[in-house]
């Protein structure tokens, strides 16, 4: 098979070495003959195996140990009502900073299940001459305002990520589902982080939350259980069947991570392949990145060619040269390519290479 690089926006691909290992260990792991999704998720295997997850994460995010570290259900979206019914119980309310299509929907999703409780919602992103722009607002006022403040540092859709970390009087909710390990961060300063796996993590359907104990104290709503941050804690997180087979695939990707230096090591390699495309899409006409420099996602680069009767056969000529996946979210069309950690530098250097090719064969 020729060489394919696979920029899908999620749910992405995975570093190849966890897929050879995962597709090697299928039907025998660690010895015992079967495949680690036919045991018990309460067998003495599977339990190490998580335990090492958790602690593996734990290194990897330099996560203090006043935070639970939570393997849960339902993907991003389930943590959008999560959040709600686990903090809003008793008439809370809760601030919304609005960046683009993934904290608009969180917001709704919120607003949906709010009952009496009080959701506000802030607009921060200004088209400033045609570009896309943060601008953050002073966030002050009491801190028993809010319960929390969500927001989402990075945009998938729009291609908008938010770098420098927020000061906040609430605590802080953060969807990091596509950004989580792809740059360090100070978790001590949120209230809760959660992740939709398929992106930085593993595959889909499993979301990661790492939240400050004292959170869960919040009053709840009343909930289905398997989303209730209580019992998912004091059941380490085995309050039901959990996904076991995308738990230890997400704990390969953990082993993996470590295994290239971790999160610093990986930040570095992130922001060189970011620069690349970028370089690309700023000295040719051909294409237009149209988000502010300073905003400019890592992970998704979002960006449209000047003429769009183009389109088709950019698609078409990339996925000919193995280069998938690159058309762009059907809210805000044109192309995104996503450059997740397991993207290499190499897959960069070739859609560069391609892009270069497209446009002087078409100027
Ligand atoms: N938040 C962000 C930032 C996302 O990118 C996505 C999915 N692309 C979601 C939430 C929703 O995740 P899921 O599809 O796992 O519910």
């Amino acid at each position: 098979m020729s060489v394919k690089y696979n920029f899908c926006a999620g749910p992405a691909m995975l570093p190849p070495p966890v897929m050879a290992k995962a597709q090697q260990e299928l039907l025998d792991w660690n010895g015992l003959g079967v495949s680690v999704m036919e045991i018990s998720h309460r067998s003495s295997e599977f339990i190490a195996l998580a335990k090492q997850a958790e602690a593996d994460l734990r290194e990897l995010m330099s996560i203090p140990d006043n935070y639970h570290v939570l393997f849960m259900h339902g993907g991003g979206r389930g943590q959008f009502a999560a959040v709600v019914n686990n903090f809003l119980g008793d008439k809370g309310r809760a601030l919304y900073l609005v960046s683009g299509q993934w904290s608009k929907s969180a917001m709704e999703e919120a607003r949906k299940l709010a009952g009496d409780c009080q959701i506000d919602a802030l607009n921060i992103v200004e088209n400033i001459n045609g570009i896309n722009t943060v601008v953050m607002p002073a966030l002050k006022g009491s801190g028993d305002e809010y319960r929390y403040l969500h927001y989402c540092p990075n945009e998938t859709v729009d291609g908008i990520e938010i770098f420098d970390e927020i000061t906040s009087p609430w605590p802080i909710v953060a969807d990091l589902s596509s950004t989580i390990m792809s740059r360090e961060l100070d978790v001590s300063r949120y209230g809760l982080i959660y992740a939709g796996a398929q992106k930085n993590i593993g595959p889909s359907g499993l979301a990661i939350v790492i939240v400050r104990k004292d959170m869960l104290e919040l009053p709840q709503m009343p909930q289905a259980s398997i989303m209730d941050y209580r019992l998912c804690a004091e059941h380490d997180s085995m309050f039901n069947t959990p996904p076991t087979f995308a738990w230890y695939l997400a704990a390969e990707v953990f082993t993996w991570l470590k295994g290239i230096g971790g999160v610093k090591a990986m930040e570095a390699i992130n922001k060189e392949k970011a620069a690349r495309l970028y370089a690309c899409i700023d000295k040719l006409d051909f294409y237009r990145n149209g988000v502010a420099v300073a905003n400019r996602s890592r992970m998704n680069v979002t960006f449209q060619l000047a003429d769009e009767s183009l389109d088709k056969a950019f698609l078409t000529e990339a996925e000919a040269k193995g280069l998938l996946a690159l058309k762009g979210h059907r809210i805000v069309g044109g192309m995104r390519a996503s450059l997740y950690n397991a993207m290499p530098l190499d897959g960069v250097d070739a859609l560069v290479t391609f892009m270069e090719e497209f446009a002087a064969r078409h100027a």
